[in-house]
């Protein structure tokens, strides 16, 4: 198997795009699409400040690599989600990463700052830990980014995650999630920092090949309140596709977004600020105030740095 590019020896095939890459070639292919896809979705403007949401799973550290060497001034913001043993080891690869690369790297400690991971804090409430995790999860990173004067946050989610998720949505014809699910989120209210998916068009086994190329050690493990079973099951109906026809997954995903403009966007509907801390909520007063009060009576003790900086 030779390399499409040089005609040196071939490490990868990638039967989606009918190449075969070498090392070399192939870190510059992943490269290319990530640049592709800024320039395409328009997820960035010159010189605004990115931080990357970084969980210290594959994904996440790749994408900051990515990113700084395409030029970008990227930090990186880790949530450590006081989960036992799983969030410790999560942390220190993510630490190990930024301590080698000598990158500024911003901490947040569920524990630390409010008292109790989310384990403890949905036995407390008596609610699911994924829908927990994933409340507080978007909720501190959008409020950190905003606080911090970051103009644009940036996530892990790579080709299989967001196919996995279109499928989702299109079986239960999910028509809002629909209209908003692009590698691009913009920010809509002023107290909205805009989300963006640079590696919504690099594969998972892409991404993964990438991580093992460069040598980058990454947190394997799978928390161990995995998401249910749907987005896997979604991810492995994507890939049956994808092996009796080459090319399946990343169609499905381009082509929905050519066509998006048919589901209508009604994301700023119904939703109003937060009584309590003033960001997007659909009630009265934001779940995670309401989290907070049952837990710990108190609200968040963040600020919004002066001038946005800091
Ligand atoms: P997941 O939903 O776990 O697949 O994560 C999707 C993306 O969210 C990752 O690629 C990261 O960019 C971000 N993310 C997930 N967990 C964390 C965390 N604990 N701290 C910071 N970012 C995270
Ligand atoms: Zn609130």
């Amino acid at each position: 198997m030779k390399c499409k590019k040089c005609g040196n020896k071939a490490v990868i095939r990638l039967r989606a795009h009918h190449i075969s890459l070498c090392c070399e070639d192939f870190l510059s292919f992943v490269l290319n699409r990530v640049q592709q896809t800024i320039k395409r979705y328009k997820l960035f403007v010159p010189k605004e400040r990115i931080v990357v949401a970084v969980s210290g799973g594959k994904d996440s550290l790749a994408l900051f690599d990515i990113l700084q060497r395409l030029g970008y001034p990227v930090e990186g913001f880790h949530l450590d989600l006081g989960i036992d043993g799983f969030s410790q080891r999560a942390r220190e690869a993510v630490e190990a990463f930024f301590v080698e690369r000598e990158a500024p790297l911003h901490l947040y400690s569920l524990n630390e700052n409010i008292g109790a991971g989310v384990p403890k804090i949905a036995s407390q409430l008596r609610r699911s830990p994924c829908s927990l995790c994933g409340l507080m999860r978007r909720y501190i990173m959008n409020r950190f980014a905003w606080e911090k004067g970051f103009s644009a946050l940036a996530t892990g989610h790579n080709l299989d995650d967001e196919g996995a998720a279109l499928l989702g949505n299109v079986t239960r014809w999910q028509i809002g999630y629909l209209a908003r699910q692009a590698p691009l989120l913009p920010a809509f209210h002023p107290r909205l920092v805009k989300k963006a998916k640079p590696l919504a068009l690099v594969s998972e086994r892409e991404v993964l090949a990438y991580c093992i190329l460069r040598a980058i050690a990454y947190h394997e493990e799978q928390c161990p309140h995995a998401k249910g079973a749907t987005s896997r099951s979604h991810k492995e109906a994507l890939n049956l596709l994808e092996y009796y026809s080459p090319g399946s997954k990343i169609r499905f995903y381009q082509e929905f977004l050519k066509h998006q403009g048919i589901f209508p966007d009604s994301a700023s509907q119904g939703l109003q600020e937060c009584a309590v801390c003033g960001f997007l909520t659909t009630r009265e007063r934001c779940q995670f105030c309401e989290v907070l009060e049952h837990y710990k009576g108190s609200p968040l003790p963040m600020r919004r740095s002066e001038a946005g900086k800091g």
